[in-house]
């Protein structure tokens, strides 16, 4: 498939969107503004919808699936540095909240 009109230059694509994160659940690169950053209280992930909580955080895709995805993976324990499971039963809360009645 080609598309038509302007050549894509891999790379260049997206500096001008400002900070980019990576969802930890599917590894997908976007900006900052779009991804939900989580920071680790305890052994608890809290949603930072401020971004403003101290510590380590992690982005992620404010939906069900990445966080599924990030689960399956342990992706939390790897992102926040930690050896045991995390609880992001809040997270899952918050995203259920925001999705309305998705899923
Ligand atoms: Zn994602």
């Amino acid at each position: 498939m080609r598309r038509h009109g302007k050549l894509e230059y891999g790379g260049h694509v997206g500096q001008l969107a400002g900070p980019q994160r990576t969802c930890v659940g599917c590894r997908v690169r976007e900006a900052k503004s779009e991804l939900l950053r989580l920071v680790l209280v305890g052994d608890h992930v809290i949603p930072d919808q401020r971004g403003r909580l101290p510590g380590r955080g992690a982005s992620l895709h404010p939906r069900l699936s990445c966080l599924e995805l990030a689960e399956r993976r342990r992706a939390f324990p790897r992102a926040f540095r930690v050896q045991g499971p995390v609880d992001v039963t809040q997270v899952r809360a918050h995203l259920e909240k925001e999705s309305g009645n998705v899923m």
